[in-house]
């Protein structure tokens, strides 16, 4: 089944906790803090429902169509399609949603093709490969929570004081499931997911058993709130000043679980530290979910890649021999990524039989130039712009101020009639036409307005 976009947005006013700060969020989908960002979620599954891309986006399997992510690659063709895939998606996104819909979904996919790492008594892989077939033939988006809380990994400090470790783990087993409390760190996407699944992906120490607790609870889950950090967007006044944290924010929260009951069909370790977290490594999970992080972070340096160009278009500074060389050298690095990700296809594994597997080191080698190179990338753009971002008036409702109308005009030569027009002249016509909707025509990071905000603040 695929899932429409209102179909999914309909799917999130399902009574979850959520809070931001002290105020309780009623519907994610309508708050003004995460309505655009929803919209996103909901464009990504409109995308994939669309006929036009039915053969991009999805496949048929058991009698039924599915998201591209939930492939169980059996082939070097297979990778290839799924690797498109999580290219549409972080395209749509600019890279933005590193928890979007084939993020986690990936994860249970690759783990779904080595079931028996899940080591029974402690690994239940019947539940897992009955939950990667509910998430497929449902269409579910599942995010998740596999790191403890910070501060809180080492139990003697609680353990001295007599005090509880903060640590999600599991308080009670009774006959239809186990019951969790504690906190997780830190499910990013969760308010506009449908499932979070828990886990360990860090490794624990062995007598940490009830910590090993690996299981799916639904976002609305009694007991559990979704403690949000603050959204971008809520400082943003407009998409054209912030067009990427309008639409782009895909929201950070805690996990607080007070006696959450999990069922046992959801739960698929249990009582084993080590095991909780081979499951990741002793199957495709963990290579298959950061493969569609290194294709994700691709898209970014590509948005990347784009404003420096921009920018330095925008200012001329693209004319200097020094500038041009950096652009080069951008430019040669967002290309490596793409060939650190088709190196991940073309040299494949064949396991786990009968499947196949992006090559592993290549992924690693990917992930750990992906941390190495980001920040200088973001420096690079930073010290591209100069003083530029300055020279920009705070916000676009300079331009709707009619009592501003001789300040407007400088600025309106500067926008419009430089030879390196930083707003495109059809678009500013557009918004002045437009009166008081600067919103309407401007849908889209990537525009040159972009360099006046770094970036409009979530990268
Ligand atoms: C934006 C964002 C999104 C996230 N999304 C998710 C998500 O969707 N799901 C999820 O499960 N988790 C998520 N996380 C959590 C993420 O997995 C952790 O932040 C990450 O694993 C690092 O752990 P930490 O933050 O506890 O840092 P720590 O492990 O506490 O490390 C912080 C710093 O302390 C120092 N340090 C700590 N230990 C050592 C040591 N042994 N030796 C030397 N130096 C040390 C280092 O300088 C290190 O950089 C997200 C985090 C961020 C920031």
């Amino acid at each position: 089944m695929l899932r429409s976009g209102k179909e999914h947005l309909e799917t999130l006013r399902d009574g979850r906790r959520v809070f931001v700060g002290s105020e309780q969020i009623d519907d994610v989908t309508r708050h003004p803090a995460f309505r655009g960002a929803a919209e996103t979620v909901a464009a990504i599954y409109d995308m994939k429902a669309d006929p036009a891309l039915r053969d991009v986006m999805s496949y048929e399997e058991d009698g039924g169509r599915h998201s591209i992510y939930f492939l169980r690659a059996k082939t070097r063709e297979d990778l290839q399609r799924r690797m498109e895939g999580h290219r549409r998606i972080a395209e749509l996104t600019y890279g933005m949603f590193g928890r979007s819909p084939d993020h986690v979904a990936s994860f249970v996919t690759g783990m779904a093709m080595k079931p028996d790492a899940l080591v029974p008594p402690c690994g239940r892989p019947d539940n897992l490969v009955a939950y990667y077939r509910h998430i497929r033939d449902n269409d579910i988006y599942t995010v998740y929570a596999v790191v403890p809380p910070q501060a809180a990994r080492n139990p003697e400090f609680y353990q001295r004081q007599n005090i509880p470790v903060p640590t999600l783990r599991v308080v009670r087993e009774e006959d239809d499931g186990v019951v969790i409390a504690g906190m997780k760190m830190l499910a990013t996407g969760a308010l506009y997911a449908n499932d979070i699944w828990i886990g360990n992906v860090l490794p624990l120490a062995p007598d940490q058993k009830k910590e090993a607790i690996t299981c799916a609870i639904p976002c609305n889950a009694p007991g559990l709130t979704l403690w949000a950090r603050k959204p971008m967007a809520l400082d943003a006044k407009s998409e054209f000043d912030s067009p990427l944290a309008w639409r782009y924010d895909e929201s950070d929260s805690m996990l607080l679980c007070d006696d959450v009951k999990v069922p046992w069909e959801r739960v698929f370790v249990h009582d084993d530290a080590l095991l909780s977290r081979d499951i990741y490594i002793k199957s495709p999970s963990h290579c298959f979910g950061n493969h569609q992080s290194n294709v994700r972070y691709w898209s970014k340096m590509r948005l990347l890649l784009g404003l420096c160009s921009k920018v330095a278009n925008a200012t001329g500074a693209d004319q200097v021999p020094a500038v041009r060389e950096t652009l080069g050298k951008m430019a040669a690095l967002e290309s490596t990524i793409a060939g650190l990700v088709h190196g991940q296809i073309n040299a494949f594994e064949s396991w786990p039989a009968p499947y196949v597997c992006f090559n592993r080191r290549i992924m690693y080698a990917g992930l750990e130039w992906c941390t190495q190179n980001y920040t200088m990338f973001i420096d690079e753009l930073r010290t591209l712009c100069g003083g530029g971002v300055f020279q920009m008036p705070a916000d676009i409702s300079v331009m709707e101020n009619d009592e501003l109308a001789a300040l407007r005009e400088i600025l309106r030569r500067r926008l419009v009639h430089h030879p390196q027009p930083l707003v495109p002249r059809d678009r500013l016509e557009r918004i002045q036409q437009a009166g008081r909707r600067p919103d309407g025509d401007l849908r889209r990071a990537g525009e040159q307005e972009e360099a006046r905000q770094g970036g409009g603040g979530v990268m």
